[in-house]
């Protein structure tokens, strides 16, 4: 099932996406063990998708694909490497990442993005699958040069509109062997699988909750895979995890 989040006037509403081109609206929010659909079934170019779910936190992990680590001259963690990106950051498809004035050097970053579905902490690895409600496509957009600069990574990785989320949330994918791809105005950057993560999606899961409660629609990034590379104002990029789907967002200069 596709869960997709859009505006209908002033107003969101969650609904899941049946073929390619309609959405039936949900009654209320989605999280929760059984829910309705209202009836109303709208083509999907008559409605404006957003972020499917604003987090209360994005989760990320560094250096996930050794390939990744070893493009920019980084070891291979001997446990995951986490850190946190501010809701702020998160925008939906279509929206643009703003190239802030403060970088000379932004980067795409393509990732599998984890949504979860229920409180949950202290989650053993095999009852992971229980607390994750679905994936989407993330990018986690990357001021490389600041990053170079500042031991912590909260504010380059952190400007507001540098955590595209989208286009829905699929919850039925398998997504331990998923094709991962990143395209800059179709040049292709990134291409390779989600069975290449040093860490699997279940323990990743169980890593961050033997430290922190996570929450319904927080959001697990899983890493990039090599190929990382420059964004620049007028450029489009999207990433596609096959099963999933295409979120594509264009690059815009700071006013
Ligand atoms: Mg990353």
């Amino acid at each position: 099932m596709r869960i997709v989040r859009f505006a209908k006037g002033d107003e969101l509403a969650f609904g899941v996406v049946d073929g390619e081109d309609h959405v039936t609206e949900i009654d209320g929010h989605p999280f929760q063990p059984s829910f309705e659909l209202s009836g109303t079934r709208l083509p999907l170019a008559d409605v404006r998708p957003v972020a499917p779910i604003l987090p209360t936190k994005i989760l990320a992990i560094g250096r996930n694909y050794a390939e990744h680590a070893a493009e920019l001259g980084n070891e291979v963690p001997d446990e995951p490497l986490v850190f946190i990106k501010p809701s702020t950051s998160v925008v939906g498809p279509g929206e643009p990442v703003v190239y802030p004035a403060a970088s000379a050097e932004v980067h795409h970053e393509a990732e599998l993005a984890v949504v979860i579905g229920r409180v949950c902490r202290q989650v053993p690895r095999e009852r992971v699958p229980e607390v994750v409600f679905g994936y989407t496509c993330g990018n986690d957009v990357t001021a490389r040069d600041l990053q170079r600069r500042e031991p912590q990574w909260a504010r380059p990785k952190g400007f507001d509109t540098f955590c595209p989320l989208g286009p829905w949330i699929e919850t039925e994918v398998d997504a331990s062997d998923l094709a991962i791809t990143c395209t800059v105005d179709d040049e292709l950057r990134q291409s390779s699988r989600t069975s290449l993560m040093i860490n699997d999606v279940a323990a990743l899961v169980s890593y961050i909750t033997e430290a922190m409660t996570l929450l319904p629609g927080d959001v697990i990034l899983t890493g990039t895979p090599a190929g990382v590379g420059p964004l620049l104002p007028g450029q489009r990029v999207s990433v596609t995890i096959e099963g999933i789907g295409t979120l594509t967002n264009p690059v815009v200069a700071a006013d």
